[in-house]
């Protein structure tokens, strides 16, 4: 088990080599809640492009409730999945009006009480839009704790419960953040980049890479 300063310093580091914002973290809740929703296997350049045209034809959650979900479907349809997501995003709509008056909550219990809402979701909206200690496990995440050694999980559940476990608290906020802009610029799906790792004296996994090819 790795110990605590040692994770401190993977991510302490990795923030300073990716600064950047998450592609979600937009101004208000219900854009984190909606856009996250949106994101679900597609790509984020794709999201940031059609989102802004969803909310621009419904630009207020009366108007997604009143709209109908082939209405929907027909303003995000450049994306994947996306007669399930105006599904999703019309039941959101519907539900944060009709028992949150208007308003996104705030708590994990209730988030994933939404339509379409799961942990990964729940946990964006958390820390994206209420700055609030959680750890949104996506594939990124999922893959990076398990190279670095951090946990052995074969799925993202059980991997956030046990970083949630083995992360100082203070630093839950950071971690999709980084993990994400690292794992696509670094720590990338099949062959690592393990040769230009700002991490990698901190990293157990046991074929890292010393050569772009
Ligand atoms: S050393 Fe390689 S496997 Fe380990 S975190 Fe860095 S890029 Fe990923």
């Amino acid at each position: 088990m790795p110990e605590a300063a040692a994770i401190r310093k993977v991510i302490e580091t990795l923030r300073r080599h990716f600064p950047g914002k998450g592609a979600v973290e937009l101004d208000r809740p219900e854009d984190v809640l909606l856009a996250t929703v949106l994101s679900a296997r597609t790509r984020d350049e794709q999201v940031l492009k059609v989102y802004p045209k969803l909310r621009k034809r419904f630009p207020t959650l009366a108007s997604l409730k009143k709209a109908s979900v082939s209405e929907i479907a027909d303003a995000i349809k450049e994306i994947g999945l996306y007669r399930a997501k105006a599904k999703s995003v019309k039941g959101i709509a519907e539900a944060l009006l009709d028992a949150h008056g208007g308003n996104v909550p705030d708590t994990m219990e209730a988030l994933v009480a939404l339509p379409g809402v799961g942990r990964k979701t729940a946990n964006c909206v958390l820390c994206y839009a209420f700055k609030k200690p959680a750890i949104a496990v996506d594939t990124h995440v999922h893959r990076i704790a398990n190279r670095l050694g951090w946990v052995r999980t074969p799925d993202p559940q059980k991997t956030e419960f046990a970083l949630m476990r083995l992360i100082p608290k203070g630093l839950w906020l950071h971690v999709n953040r980084v993990f994400v802009q690292f794992g696509r610029a670094v720590c990338v799906p099949g062959r690592p980049r393990c040769w230009k790792c700002p991490v990698a004296r901190l990293c157990r996994y046991p074929r890292k890479t010393i050569t772009p090819s």
